[in-house]
C-alpha cells in the first residue's frame, strides 16, 4: 500500500474512530484521591441530607402559619418554648403559638417549618418573642433531603469528580467511590536529528521538545504520562520501543516521522504490532494534518505530527479528550466542559475550507466591551505563537473566515 496518497478524514469522523476505544477498568478510590477522576457507577443516596430540618439562620423556629402576615405595624406574639442549641435534636413538638429560639445549623423541633432572623424579632422578656416579619413555610431552612433525597440518583457513571461533588459525597458519609484506572500513556519522540535536552549541542541537532509538552497535556487531561525518550528514525529501533510502550500503556503516543518520507515509519512501525490496524490516515484540522490513528489489538496508538506547535494543538483538540474518553468520562468530547469566553475578533481572518482551523489568539481587556482577540500567525515550527497565545479560536471546516467585529468563543488554553 503506498502511504503517501493518505486518506484524510473530518475531524468528526476521526473523533468517532477515537470514542470506539474502550474505557479503562475500575478500582475503589477513596474521597480524598477521587478529584479528577470519573465515576464507574452510579452513586445513590444512601439517607437524607440534610437528615433533618436544620436552620440557616440564628433567630426562632415558628410554624409559618403564626407568624403569617405579621410586620413592624401588626407584630406576632409567641411564646418560646426553649432555646436550642446547634448539636441537640429537640425532643418535643412545637405548639400553635409557640417558637423556639434556634442557631444557625440547628434542628428544627418538630411542628416548626421555618425561622424568623433575630433581626426581625424582639425579646420582651417572660418567655414572649415579638415577630415583626411574615413567614412562609421553608423560610431560612434547609428541608430535609434538600440536598439529596434517599435512594436519589446523585452521580452518573462517567461524570468526572469536581472539588463540590467530593463535598457531596463528604456530606452523605461516602467514604469510597468505584473510579476509572488513569490511563497510562506511553510517550516516544521520534528523529535523528533529535537530543536529550541536558546532552551538550551538537551542529544538526536541536533538543527534544514533544516529550516535555506532551507529559504536561497527559496529565492535564488525567492521563499517567510515561516517557520512552527519543528513538532514532530506524524501523527495527522504532518497532522495539513501540512494542515495549504499547504492552506497558492504554494508549501510546508517537510524534514526530509526519514528513512524507518518513510517514511510512510510523505506518510500518504500528503495522508490525500484533493484530494491528492503521484505522486514520490524517484529519482535517490545521495544524494537525499529518495525525496517524492505528491500533493493537485493544490498544491505541497515535502518531503525532513533531513540529512543536501542530503537536500541541493536536493534542488539545484530539489527544486530551481522548485521554478523558479512555477514562470513562461520558462527555469527554463535549465542548461543553471547556473553558470559553466570549471576545470580539479584531481583524478578518481567513481559513482555507475543508478544514478545521484552529487559530492561536491573544486577549485585550477592556472594560464594558468583550475583551478584543488578536489572531496571532506563525510558523507551526516555532514555539512562539503557542507562547504568545491565551486561547483558541475555531474555525469550522465549512466556513472561509470570520469578519472582524464577529463575537467569536476563545477556547482558553
Ligand atoms: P517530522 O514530523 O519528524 O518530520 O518533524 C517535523 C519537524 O518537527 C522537524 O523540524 C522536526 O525536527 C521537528 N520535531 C520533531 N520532533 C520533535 C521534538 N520531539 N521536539 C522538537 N522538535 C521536533
Ligand atoms: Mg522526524
Amino acid at each position: 500500500m503506498n502511504h503517501e496518497f493518505f486518506k484524510i478524514i473530518s475531524r468528526d469522523e476521526f473523533q468517532t474512530l477515537l470514542m470506539n476505544f474502550r474505557s479503562t477498568g475500575t478500582k475503589a478510590s477513596t474521597i480524598s484521591d477521587a478529584f479528577g477522576m470519573v465515576l464507574g457507577e452510579d452513586i445513590v443516596s444512601p439517607e437524607d441530607l440534610p437528615p433533618v430540618s436544620r436552620s440557616c439562620m440564628d433567630g426562632y423556629a415558628v410554624n409559618a402559619r403564626d407568624a403569617f402576615g405579621a410586620g413592624e405595624s401588626n407584630p406576632a406574639y409567641l411564646e418560646c418554648r426553649a432555646e436550642l442549641r446547634v448539636n441537640e435534636k429537640p425532643d418535643f413538638t412545637l405548639n400553635p403559638g409557640e417558637c423556639a429560639a434556634i442557631p444557625t445549623g440547628g434542628s428544627l423541633p418538630d411542628g416548626a417549618d421555618a425561622v424568623v432572623m433575630v433581626e426581625h424579632t424582639q425579646d420582651l422578656g417572660a418567655g414572649t418573642i415579638e415577630i415583626r416579619k411574615s413567614s412562609a413555610p421553608g423560610d431560612h431552612t434547609m428541608l430535609r433531603g434538600e440536598d439529596a433525597a434517599k435512594d436519589e440518583l446523585i452521580f452518573k457513571a462517567g461524570h468526572r469528580i469536581r472539588f463540590q461533588d467530593v463535598g457531596l459525597l463528604a456530606a452523605l458519609g461516602i467514604g469510597s467511590i468505584p473510579v476509572h484506572k488513569r490511563p497510562k500513556v506511553g510517550i516516544i519522540s521520534t528523529g535523528d536529528e533529535l537530543m536529550e535536552i541536558t546532552a551538550p549541542p551538537k551542529p544538526g541537532t536541536i533538543r527534544d521538545v514533544n516529550s516535555h509538552t506532551l507529559r504536561c497535556l497527559v496529565s492535564q487531561a488525567g492521563g499517567i504520562p510515561v516517557n520512552y525518550g527519543i528513538v532514532r528514525d530506524e524501523l527495527d529501533k522504532l518497532e522495539s520501543t513501540l512494542a515495549r510502550a504499547v504492552a506497558e500503556n492504554d494508549l501510546v503516543l508517537l510524534s514526530g516521522g509526519s514528513s512524507v518520507g518518513m510517514r511510512d515509519l510510523t505506518v510500518r512501525a504500528i503495522e508490525s504490532m500484533p493484530e494491528s490496524e492503521i484505522l486514520a490516515h490524517g484529519v482535517a484540522i490545521s495544524p494537525g494534518k499529518p495525525t496517524i490513528l492505528g491500533r493493537s489489538g485493544e490498544k491505541p496508538i497515535m502518531g503525532l505530527p513533531g513540529q512543536v506547535t501542530s503537536v500541541q494543538v493536536v493534542m488539545l483538540a484530539l489527544v486530551a479528550p481522548f485521554i478523558r474518553h479512555l477514562m470513562g468520562q461520558t462527555d469527554a468530547f463535549s465542548t461543553s466542559g471547556r473553558p470559553v469566553v466570549m471576545a470580539e475578533l479584531a481583524r478578518n481572518t481567513v481559513s482555507k475550507p475543508g478544514r478545521e482551523d484552529y487559530i492561536r489568539v491573544r486577549l485585550t481587556e477592556r472594560s464594558n466591551e468583550l475583551p478584543l482577540a488578536q489572531p496571532i500567525y506563525g510558523k507551526s515550527g516555532l514555539l512562539k505563537t503557542m507562547i504568545q497565545a491565551d486561547g483558541l479560536m475555531i474555525i469550522p471546516a465549512d466556513t472561509e473566515g470570520y469578519y472582524s467585529g464577529r463575537s467569536v468563543q476563545i477556547w482558553m488554553i
